[in-house]
């Protein structure tokens, strides 16, 4: 299975991802994953991102193509992947559509996670995501146990004033790739809003449907 995961930030993609990859067998391809750890490690790629992702501004299109592409190149995603935070922008989801026709495979889903506006910021100013197994929490919907509180990070850019500069470029940039995906047949719609266990029940539905 070859899918995209979209969505506003904090929609729950890369909770719903991580719950999801293990039984798909497919490995789970986060753009702002892979760019924060880039961050971490100083690479030139981590230094150019790192300003763009502190202020919650999109990352220039040519530095995350060249990312994502070369990642799905890798052999662990040949038989399938779950992309999640790209594509962002259409040139990004031209340039994905492009790579994969040269590589002679199709997109097979894209799932859009619907969360309203409203929600959004009150979801990212109490997220918590614990580096050691990459489980996402939040502090009065789903708050972590007592024992590992002490590792978990606050992401720099879940302050109410980069979630707020987010949501903008989300509807500026991203939400435009919707409906291109929607007349390839390839959309499904998910109601975000939710339990984890919830939305992942519905994630599940819309896969076999
Ligand atoms: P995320 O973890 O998906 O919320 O991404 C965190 C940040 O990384 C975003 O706010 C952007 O600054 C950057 N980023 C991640 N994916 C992309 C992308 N596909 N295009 C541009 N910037 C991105």
């Amino acid at each position: 299975m070859r899918m995209i995961l979209v969505g506003p930030p904090g929609a729950g993609k890369g909770t719903q991802a991580a719950r999801l990859v293990h039984s798909l067998g497919i490995p789970h391809i986060s753009s702002g994953d892979m760019l924060r750890a880039a961050v971490k490690e100083g690479t030139e790629m981590g230094l150019q991102a790192d300003g763009f992702m502190k202020a919650g501004k999109l990352v220039p299109d040519d530095v995350v193509i060249g990312m994502i592409l070369d990642r799905i190149a890798r052999p662990d995603a040949a038989g399938g992947f779950m992309l999640d935070g790209f594509p962002r922008t259409i040139p990004q989801a031209a340039a994905l559509s492009d790579a994969m026709t040269s590589a002679g495979y199709a997109l097979d889903r894209v799932l859009l996670i619907e969360v309203p506006d409203e929600l959004i910021i009150e979801r990212g100013v109490g997220r918590r995501n614990d580096p050691v197994t990459g489980r996402i929490y939040h502090v009065t919907f789903d708050p972590p146990p007592a024992e590992i509180a002490d590792r978990l990070v606050h992401r720099k850019d879940d302050t109410a004033a980069a979630i707020t500069e987010r949501l903008g470029y989300y509807h500026a940039w991203t939400a435009p790739i919707v409906p291109i995906y929607d007349a390839q047949g390839l959309l499904r719609r998910v109601d975000g809003v939710g339990t984890p266990a919830q939305v992942t029940a519905r994630i599940t539905a819309a896969l076999g449907a």
